[in-house]
Order: structure tokens, then sequence, then C-alpha cells
């Protein structure tokens, strides 16, 4: 959407907002640094990167608070869980809207006027936009917007863009390898991404490996506090340590991936990752 608005293809953005959770792939920063440099700047987008911790930190850390990551349990009795997410919404949502009152001239706790609001940009293109309509605004001074869905241009129907359309206009711009947001030790990482993290970027995947060893019996706060998790969790949905889990286990995506063209290729393995986009978490279509 930022090459889009920077290339007069959709309204000139006023302001792009990214919510650094502290612990995104350096591939995510880099990519970052040369979207303002070389597409934000030139066009007069200001980037504001916006944090209230460090969610790998935070999770080890005795006296710091801490938003709950959707980790896989394993309780004492035996039974399997999933612990609630709340580390998108604390770590994304709040210094997001919190940028955006102080942008708006109303920081908290002033109230902002009713008449006063932006329009917020989601990125979710035409092939998931079932989520969009699930979606509701949960403040006044913030209405989304769904630009993809309304790109002309399209082509499979026409109107809207599908994520192999975002896939192939980001190419055309030598904007190939742009890389999927998320925490690196996030559990709705899926095999692929656990696999080519252990590949590809060994630092990245030891980092994974030792966080999962060391919130096996819950985040530090909890433990400091007297309330322990009844039972052990984990990063891989097998619920195994990380170095452990059956991350070489092709899933029937990765096999459907084999008799489609390349763009098609690209476009599974993205969905195969959770991406998390502050609005838009893919694991909610889980919860
Ligand atoms: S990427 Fe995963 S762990 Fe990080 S904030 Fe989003 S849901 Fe939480």
């Amino acid at each position: 959407m930022a090459l889009l608005s920077a290339a007069g293809d959709l309204p000139k953005l006023d302001a792009a907002i990214f919510a650094d959770t502290g612990w995104e792939p350096a591939a995510v920063y880099t990519h970052l640094d040369r979207l303002e440099r070389e597409v934000l700047i030139p066009a007069g987008i200001p980037l504001h990167r916006v944090s209230v911790g460090n969610i790998r930190e935070d999770a080890l850390d005795p006296a710091a608070r801490f938003a709950q990551m959707p980790l896989y349990v394993r309780g004492n009795g035996g039974g399997h869980g999933m612990l609630r997410r709340a580390c998108t919404a604390e770590y994304k949502v709040k210094p997001i809207k919190a940028k955006v009152r102080h942008l708006l001239g109303y920081p908290h706790p002033r109230p902002v006027p009713k008449t006063v609001f932006v329009e917020q940009w989601i990125g979710i293109s035409s092939d998931e936009s079932s989520r969009a309509a699930r979606m509701s605004d949960d403040v006044k001074y913030m209405r989304s917007h769904f630009p993809l869905l309304f790109l002309p241009g399209g082509a499979q129907r026409g109107v809207g863009w599908s994520r192999t359309d975002c896939i192939r206009y980001l190419s055309a711009r030598g904007f190939t390898s742009t890389p999927k947001s998320a925490c690196l030790g996030c559990p709705y990482t899926g095999n692929r991404r656990w696999r080519e993290m252990r590949d590809e970027r060994p630092a990245e995947w030891a980092d994974a490996v030792k966080f999962d060893a060391d919130i096996r019996q819950g985040n530090a706060r909890a433990i400091a506090n007297g309330t322990p998790l009844d039972g052990e969790a984990f990063l891989h949905r097998s619920r195994l340590p990380l170095a452990e889990a059956p991350i070489d286990r092709v899933t029937r995506s990765e096999w459907n991936d084999r008799q489609t063209d390349v763009f098609e290729q690209v476009a599974d393995a993205e969905a195969d990752e959770r991406g998390c986009s502050p609005w838009a978490c893919r694991g909610d279509d889980d919860e």
C-alpha cells in the first residue's frame, strides 16, 4: 500500500506507522529501512516507529509488564491448550492508537471529538476479504479502510487485488523479497518458516530455540507472582521443545505448492506463515 500510495495509484498517505515488538527478523528491519529510504521519504510520507517494549525481554523479566503470547500448553494433567493471545493488542494496537491520538492532537487522556478521525488502511487482499467483513472498528477516531479490495486490475476478478497480484506488483518494483512481519518466536509460525529460519538464519533459529526453553514454565512475572503455569509452554504446536519439534514434516499446503505456478507458490508459502498484522492477525482465525 505504501508503494501504491507513493506511485499515485492510491491517495497520498499522511503517515505510516510501524509498531515494533522488538523481536522481528533482521530482514523486516532491513526492509523497513529500505521502504522508508526509497519509497516513503521521496514521497513525503513520514514513517513513525512506535513501541511499548521488547516482547522477548518482557516475557523473561519478572519485573516487566508482559502481555501473553499464544503459547501451546501441555497441562500437568495431560490436557492440551493454548494461552489466549494478548500480545498483538499490547505490543502493536496500543502503541499505534497512542500515536494516532498524538497525530490528531488529542493524546490520552484528552477525549477525541466525534468529528475527528483518521482513515486507517489495512492491507487485506481479495482472497481473504471475508476477514475484512468480520472486522469492526473499536474506536471512533480510527475508521478502517481496505484499499486492496477496491483496486482495479486484479488478475482474477477484475476489481480487488489478490495476494498474488500484490506479489507481482512488489516484484515488478524490486521488492520481491518483502518479508512477513511477525515476532521471531511467534507460536503461529508454521513448519515452513521454522525450517527456513533453521536452515538460512541459524542465529535467529538459536534465539527462538533458547526462548522456547526459557518460557517452558510460563512468563517470568507470573512465576515471580506465584502463579506459574499449570503445565509447560511451547512455541511449536507439537508441544515439543522447538529443537526437537517435527518441523521437517511437509504440510498439505506445501504439497499443493508443487502443482502450481511460481507466483502461487510464493502466495501459499506466505499463507503458511502467520504474519502479525495489528488489525488482521491470522491468529484470529484460530480463536
Ligand atoms: S507476531 Fe505473534 S508473538 Fe508477536 S505480537 Fe503477533 S501474535 Fe504476538
